[in-house]
């Protein structure tokens, strides 16, 4: 005889359960742990396809950030003024969501300062001149004054975000998967979600079959493998991380070209990924892998740009895969009776993913 559930495992593991999420990235976590706060006696797990997160919360650069002013001047180009200044007071206040509900040390945060760097003076006035226009937004829209300043670096223009900070996105995820365990909620790794029908019947790649009331889906660049249908495309980012070196001058978080490329410090090491611009449409895939054109660039912008010489090497290098709504907007909403999304954190999900898991929480209350 095949291999088929018991009596016992129908009556306690298998018991139909009120809320089933695909996937255990931040927002799938975040939604979990504010929906079981507010329904303790819930029963509700999180899918998870890997051994740990496998999409882009413990793959990315760690960037606690609100975005650079020549980032939000290009999303202006394609969405309003009044959209930009929401997302700007999104990140800022997810930011410290997850600062408060996990605490600063558990999620190895610093305040190290973000700074929009320059290659060209040229481009630098240009953007530098709409400072006092962002620092009057800022001073709106947070309470917070001066918030933007020029500033010099090891012979460039920066622009500084004196709000800015990083945080290492590893134990922010440890963290937050061992607060959504500690209130009751099962965490199913290697539990990869074939599909979700309408009626709540969830098929697990190894043949398990569960029941959910609902089913919110939160597989970010992955989700289109699962519903089609919705506008959200993949885009995957590379990073590298060298090894240590001697007086490494670079101490903050850096964004350059919009946001494209993107450095920090960890420690003595240098971070530095991006430039998914240089080939859009291959980097636009659920795929991990490696662009050699991308890495090209970021090692010569290593050596030529950041002056790191001829004695640093790749100790790490990986892929992550982002999820992009066409605004950058993410899209959360309910789909029909009992199912939901909440995906296309558009490369900002550390910033806003845990206030977007309330936010699902909610939906799912209403
Ligand atoms: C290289 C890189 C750098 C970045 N840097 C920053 C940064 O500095 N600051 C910032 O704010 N944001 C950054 N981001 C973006 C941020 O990491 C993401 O927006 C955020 O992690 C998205 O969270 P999520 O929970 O929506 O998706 P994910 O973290 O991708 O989670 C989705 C989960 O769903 C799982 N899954 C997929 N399909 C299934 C299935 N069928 N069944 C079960 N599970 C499934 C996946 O394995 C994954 O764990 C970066 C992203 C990348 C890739």
């Amino acid at each position: 005889m095949s291999y088929s559930s018991s009596f016992w495992e129908k009556d306690s593991f298998l018991k139909p359960y009120d809320l089933a999420i695909v996937g255990a990235g931040i927002v799938g976590l975040s939604s979990a742990l504010f929906y079981k706060q507010q329904n303790p006696s819930a029963r509700v797990a999180v899918l998870e396809r890997g051994f740990l997160p496998q999409g882009a919360s413990t793959r990315n650069a760690g960037f606690a950030c609100v975005g650079s002013i020549g980032e939000h001047l290009a999303d202006m180009e394609k969405d309003s003024e009044e959209n930009i200044k929401e997302r700007i007071k999104r990140r800022y206040e997810g930011l410290e969501l997850l600062k408060q509900t996990l605490g600063e040390e558990a999620i190895g945060y610093e305040h190290c300062g973000g700074y929009e760097f320059f290659k060209s003076r040229k481009k630098f006035e240009k953007v530098s001149a709409q400072i006092d226009r962002f620092n009057g937004w800022m001073r709106a829209l947070i309470n917070e004054n001066e918030v933007y300043s020029k500033d010099e670096l090891q012979g460039y223009p920066v622009i500084r975000n004196r709000l800015e900070g990083a945080l290492h996105p590893g134990k922010m995820m440890e963290a937050l998967a061992k607060k959504v365990s500690s209130v009751g909620v099962d965490i199913k790794w290697n539990s990869r979600v074939e599909d979700a029908t309408k009626d709540g019947i969830v098929s697990i790649a190894n043949g398990l079959e569960i029941e959910s009331d609902k089913v919110l889906f939160a597989a970010n660049g992955f989700v289109q493998r699962l519903l089609p249908e919705l506008e959200i495309n993949p885009a995957r980012g590379f990073v590298m991380v060298t090894n240590e070196q001697e007086n490494f001058p670079w101490k903050g978080i850096f964004h350059h070209d919009r946001g494209y490329v993107y450095f920090r410090n960890v420690g003595n090491r240098l971070l530095i990924g991006g430039a998914r611009n240089l080939d859009k449409e291959g980097e636009q895939t659920d795929q991990f892998g490696t662009n050699g054109t991308i890495k090209l660039h970021l090692k010569e912008f290593v050596s030529g740009v950041l002056g790191c010489g001829s004695d640093w090497n790749i100790d790490y290098e990986w892929s992550g895969i982002m999820g992009f709504s066409p605004t950058k907007t993410p899209i959360v909403k309910q789909l029909d009776r009992n199912r939901f999304v909440a995906a296309g954190l558009s490369g900002m999900g550390i910033a806003i993913g845990m206030e977007v898991g309330r936010g699902v929480s909610e939906m799912l209350e209403s």
